[in-house]
């Protein structure tokens, strides 16, 4: 059975631009898991009319309403009191909620105010939502054949309530019986457009499969949704078409579901035994605070040099002046001896460098805003890519770092880094 559902995000914060709502996609990417899918999605001010209005409005078309933000204890938190004047359920104080509000104030050791008390008021007839990590209970309210659940905005706490609380109730109530499978394909180095026009047709025949491609800069996803009576038959679903997925965009697939780059490195590195060292011009550590992002880096990454100036260069990693004042510091020589530079100062496996120029400044004919050179030396070869990258300067960092790990992923896969193809390879 199809759902028609959708997702209110209430707050003046999210229409000032002041936070971006990711309430929503959360939501969305959470009832997807038991077949249900979201029609709608409103972001509405903490007006209690504009509110009440939005409530009504969807409890007439939509048999599930999910809501978030407003429930918290200050004057702007409005959501409680417009859901109860719109369906006429006056606010009453629900006791337990009361109990739970005064004891989580006293686990935190802080003392509770009265304005939240106001949190403990619900519509009449409401079903508590609990909230096991902050103040503001959630509630549901079932209005006709509609239930709308309200949950507070903060991110962490919604997560927690719509997984463990709020699912297991609609799964009863709304599941389908069918079984929802998904897989997405992390991707680097091809873009949307190319990705799109290579795929065309790729899934034709597969019924029961949808598939979403969702870039994510500088990268590409691709998800795949089957949908099938039995799990079986939806795993069956998504290996045939990952397997047609791969025969055309399998080249640029580093990983799937939640594989970061970074954390494919590592466990590259891992595998074949081997311990990196970095050196960072341009992208000023980004490299490393990637690979230091995943848990167990501290196996395979000795060191990261972040060597801004040219003193530095030669100080920290031995790149000879001679290379610096004639190739200059943004040319391969230099990312060469960077690389190698980092590697023998450490005594580790492989050294890994980047040098450019990020912009908006620095720039010159023969060495433009957004050239980059990479670095890669192991114990017998070094290595080096020129790339010419586009973008404001945090672009410019983010690729340049994301073209680095994945270069040196194919070289731990061995491929032969002279042949290394991005589209902005030049
Ligand atoms: P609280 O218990 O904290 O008072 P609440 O239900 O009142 O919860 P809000 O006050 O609306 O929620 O929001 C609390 C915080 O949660 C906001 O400051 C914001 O950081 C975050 N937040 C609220 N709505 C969203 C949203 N749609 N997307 C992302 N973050 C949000």
């Amino acid at each position: 059975m199809k759902v028609r559902s959708e997702v209110i995000t209430i707050g003046d914060e999210l229409l000032s631009g002041s936070i971006v709502d990711t309430n929503s996609s959360m939501i969305a990417a959470i009832l997807m898991k038991i077949g249900v899918e979201v029609h709608r999605m409103t972001s509405i001010g903490d007006e209690p009319q504009g509110i009440m209005d939005i409530l009504l409005e969807a409890s007439r078309r939509s048999l599930l309403i999910i809501v978030t933000g407003g429930l918290g204890p200050t004057e702007d938190d409005r959501t409680a009191r417009a859901a109860a004047d719109a369906f006429g359920r006056p606010l009453t104080l629900h006791e337990p909620s009361l109990q739970s509000i005064r004891e989580f104030f006293d686990r935190i050791g802080i003392e509770m105010t009265s304005n939240n008390e106001r949190q403990a008021y619900l519509p009449e007839g409401s079903k508590v939502i609990v909230n096991p990590i902050g103040t503001a209970p959630g509630f549901a309210l079932e209005v006709g054949e509609s239930v709308l659940a309200f949950l507070p905005g903060v991110p962490r706490e919604l997560e927690r309530m719509l997984n463990d609380e709020v699912l297991p109730e609609l799964r009863r109530r709304f599941s389908s019986g069918q079984v929802i499978l998904s897989r997405t394909l992390r991707l680097f180095g091809v873009g949307e457009a190319k990705m799109d026009q290579i795929l065309h047709g790729a899934l034709d025949g597969l019924s029961g499969l949808s598939l979403a491609s969702l870039p994510r800069y500088p990268e590409n996803r691709l998800r795949l949704t089957a949908r099938a009576n039995g799990r079986e038959e939806a795993e069956r679903l998504i290996e045939t078409a990952e397997a047609r997925l791969r025969e055309r965009v399998g080249r640029w697939v580093y990983g799937v579901d939640e594989q970061a780059l970074e954390s494919i490195v590592q466990e590259l590195l891992r595998r074949r035994g081997k311990r990196l060292a970095v050196a960072e011009s341009c992208t000023g550590g980004l490299i490393v605070n990637r690979l230091t992002d995943i848990p167990g880096s501290s196996d395979v990454l000795d060191r990261g040099v972040v060597s801004y100036s040219n003193m530095a260069k030669t100080d920290l990693l031995g790149v000879p002046e001679d290379t610096l004042n004639g190739p200059g510091p943004v040319s391969a020589e230099t990312a060469e001896a960077m690389a190698s530079g980092a590697r023998e100062h450490s005594k580790t496996d492989l050294g890994l460098a980047a040098t450019g120029i990020a912009g908006p400044n620095g720039g010159s004919d023969s060495t433009p805003v957004g050239t980059v050179f990479l670095g890669l030396s192991d114990e017998t070869n070094t290595w080096s890519q020129h790339t010419r990258l586009r973008g404001g300067r945090t672009n410019v960092k983010t690729l340049a770092a994301t073209i680095a790990l994945d270069w040196l992923r194919r070289y731990l896969l061995g491929e032969n880094p002279d042949e290394y193809q991005t589209p902005w390879k030049r």
